[in-house]
């Protein structure tokens, strides 16, 4: 098959790879659709979070890409739960189930992460991060991490799932949206969109959204956004506390920068939560004694756990919300590296870029790729 594999930072190059073969409780996925996320960005250049072989992914045959879906092609020995040519979507991690971390239903936090190399195989996958992933052929994924792809959902749209998946995990790690509770969402790139838009689908009421760029927002606001504040002109604190009376319910922040984790700290409630679904990259500097003297949750969140992933399907299926908004460009598989280009330097606004890497009408010649 071909895949693309990581040599240096940003050094990608196709390669011939076998096929592989997949294993009890697991199938063979051949990959239809590919979309780039930040993460990915983040593993080319820095290597981290992904973890090869006990260390840094660079020079190792990995093949990275998380954000896909694509088609059963072949079934582990014993798997009954799904058939060869069913369309589906998958979630990143499969937890070892042995660690104390799986055991407690914690697996996108497995302790055994990366644990899969030499003579140690602990079970644990990470599909993109710990293991090969999916900007290739084909791949293979544990059956816990795959949901169905309803028929009248696109290849692209399918592959968004993981994305709301994501917004859907921080939502759940607050403790549970209750309808007609207030949420603040901080930074409207792919998560944070979503995150409006699975907050609004679960009865969030307002749903606040807050950023620099116009276009952005006005994709919040038709993701279920009732207010978005560009922070350039309007003072985010200020509107939350007057929309709320005491402040928000919960924020998600989706930023990763300073401003808005001190806005966090001034704007949740007494009492309130605050989830952080993006990675500052330098330590940052905040008033930790307003979040103590005001009794304010905290809460890290990496991945897409407890199902969510399945859940945000859901949502989709059930068309409570229309995630292609977000996605903007396509290309091939064999144009990664501008699909990437685009992706890392917002080329004519690109928010979500998908790879299509099986189209029979392309492959055959008979339409050319949207842009
Ligand atoms: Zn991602
Ligand atoms: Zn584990």
């Amino acid at each position: 098959m071909k895949a693309w594999v990581l040599d240096g930072p940003n050094e990608l190059h196709l390669v011939e790879k076998p096929v592989p073969s997949p294993q009890k409780a697991e199938v063979l996925v051949r990959i239809d659709a590919v979309a780039i996320c930040a993460t990915d960005l983040e593993i080319l250049e820095y290597g981290t979070p992904a973890l090869i072989q006990g260390g840094s992914p660079f020079h190792k045959n990995f093949t990275p890409g998380h954000e896909y879906m694509g088609t059963v092609a072949a079934l582990g020995p014993g798997v009954d739960e799904y058939r060869v040519g069913e369309r589906v979507t998958v979630e990143i991690h499969a937890g070892c189930g042995q660690c104390v971390r799986c055991r407690q239903g914690m697996y996108t936090s497995c302790l055994n992460y990366g644990l899969n190399y030499g003579n140690v195989n602990k079970g644990h996958r990470a599909n993109g991060f710990t293991t090969d992933g999916g900007f290739a052929e084909y791949a293979i994924n544990n059956i816990n991490t795959l949901s169905r792809v309803p028929d009248d959902m696109s290849d692209e749209e399918a592959t968004l799932v993981v994305t709301a998946g994501t917004s859907m995990y921080g939502l759940t790690e607050l403790g549970g949206l209750v309808a007609g509770e207030s949420v603040v969402v901080t930074g409207p790139g792919p998560i944070g969109l979503l995150a409006v838009a699975v907050a609004k689908a679960l009865g969030a009421d307002p749903v606040i959204l807050s950023g620099t760029r116009d276009g952005r927002l006005e994709i919040g606001k038709k993701l279920g956004a009732d207010r978005i504040v560009n922070i350039k002109r309007e003072n985010l604190v200020s509107v939350v506390k007057e929309m709320t009376g005491r402040g928000a319910d919960y924020v998600i922040e989706c930023s990763g920068t300073e401003d808005a984790i001190n806005q966090a700290t001034q704007m949740t409630s007494r009492g309130g939560k605050v989830c952080l679904a993006a990675f500052p990259h330098e330590p940052v500097l905040t008033d930790l004694g307003a979040l103590v003297k005001n009794n304010i949750y905290v809460y890290g969140i990496r991945g897409e756990g407890k199902s969510a992933t399945r859940r945000a399907m859901a949502l989709m299926a059930a068309k409570r919300f229309d995630a292609t908004l977000i996605h903007t460009h396509t290309f091939s598989l064999a144009e990664l590296p501008t699909a990437l280009h685009y992706a890392r330097n917002r080329i004519e606004d690109a928010i979500k870029v998908v790879v299509k890497t099986y189209d029979t009408e392309v492959r055959m010649g008979k339409k050319e790729l949207a842009k």
